[in-house]
């Protein structure tokens, strides 16, 4: 039986609610990425581990203040991997902002992430080549340059609303004028 209900109080109840196992298989990965990028930061530079560690929290919660702040799932269970959740705990929407001049803007702030390992791999398989050392750098490569964009295009953006405006999965039109 249907019922008339004003002033629902059931946020986001008509908008896409991403499931958690989504939100799972968006996550998991890129904390697989974390630590496997620490071991090979660790293994290349000792110390300098924890300073990656520090680095990679450090960036995600620069992108939830500069980039999701401005994005139109903050605040939503719309949002592909759950950061717009988690962002509008400790920070305030912006409105009015051009999404896409804030992304490819901010973005850079991720690059570290990816690549400081991948120079801590390279150098360490240059310098001290072994097994192990090998075996870790494949996994981390495949999951950082493979996996994640795989999974961030196929499944977890793939239904988003936003795919049109967002620079990542529209590279294309990330010059053009907000519409
Ligand atoms: S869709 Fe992207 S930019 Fe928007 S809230 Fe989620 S993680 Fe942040």
């Amino acid at each position: 039986m249907e019922s008339e209900i004003t002033g629902c109080s059931i946020r986001d109840a008509c908008g896409r609610v991403v499931s958690v196992w989504l939100i799972m298989l968006d996550n998991v990965p890129t904390v697989a990425m974390f630590v496997l990028g620490a071991v090979l930061v660790r293994m290349a530079w000792g110390s300098a581990a924890i300073a990656m560690v520090l680095y990679d929290l450090l960036a995600v919660v620069l992108f939830w203040r500069l980039i999701c702040r401005h994005c139109a799932q903050f605040g939503s269970r719309a949002c592909p991997c759950g950061y717009g959740v988690v962002a509008a705990k400790f920070f305030k929407k912006m409105e009015g902002g051009d999404f896409r001049k804030v992304f490819r803007r901010y973005i850079a702030i991720m690059y570290p992430c990816w690549f400081v390992p991948l120079a801590a791999g390279i150098h360490l398989l240059y310098s001290r080549f072994n097994k192990s050392a090998l075996t870790i750098f494949i996994a981390f490569t495949v999951i950082a340059f493979i996996l994640i964009p795989v999974i961030s295009r196929l499944v977890g953006c793939k239904g988003c609303d936003l795919k049109d405006q967002c620079p990542w999965m529209r590279p294309g039109r990330a010059s053009e004028a907000q519409p």
